[in-house]
C-alpha cells in the first residue's frame, strides 16, 4: 500500500511527541505529500519540510482534514492524540476517525503505531 499523501494532527500536549517522530524519520516524511492542522503544521514546516497548513484543530483543521479523506486526497493520517486532554472539537476529532474507517485509510493515534507504518511503507517500498 503506497503511503503518499500524509496528514499529520497533535493534540497540544502531544506535539512535541510529534515533532520529535517526524524529525526521526525526516528523510522518509521528506518524500510525502504532507497535510496538517494549523497549529501542528507549521511546527512540521519549522523542521524544513514542506506542508500545506490547514486550519488549526478546534477552528475546522480535523474537519478539513476528514473532508479531504472523503475526496480520497490521503493515504495516511498520523494523529497523536492526547488522551488525558478535554477538547472543544472533539466531534470534530471523532468525524476525522469515523472517514478514516469509512475510506478504509491508514490511521495512527500513537508513536508506536505510528513507526509501524512507517516501517511498513518502507517495506512496501523496497
Ligand atoms: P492544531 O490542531 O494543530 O491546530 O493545534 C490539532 C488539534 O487540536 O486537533
Amino acid at each position: 500500500m503506497k503511503m503518499k499523501r500524509v496528514a499529520l494532527i497533535a493534540h497540544d500536549g502531544k506535539k512535541d511527541d510529534l515533532v520529535d517522530f517526524v524529525q526521526a524519520h525526516a528523510d522518509w516524511f521528506g518524500h510525502r505529500k504532507l497535510m496538517g492542522t494549523g497549529t501542528t503544521g507549521g511546527r512540521i514546516r519549522k523542521l524544513g519540510l514542506s506542508i500545506e497548513c490547514l486550519a488549526s484543530g478546534p477552528l475546522g483543521g480535523d474537519a478539513q482534514i476528514a473532508a479531504r479523506i472523503t475526496e480520497g486526497q490521503l493515504d495516511a493520517v498520523i494523529f497523536f492524540r492526547d488522551p488525558m486532554g478535554k477538547h472543544p472539537h472533539e466531534p470534530d476529532v471523532n468525524m476525522l476517525l469515523r472517514q478514516c474507517d469509512v475510506h478504509n485509510v491508514v490511521l495512527a493515534t500513537n508513536r508506536a503505531s505510528a513507526d509501524l507504518l512507517v516501517r511498513a511503507a518502507n517495506l512496501d517500498e523496497e
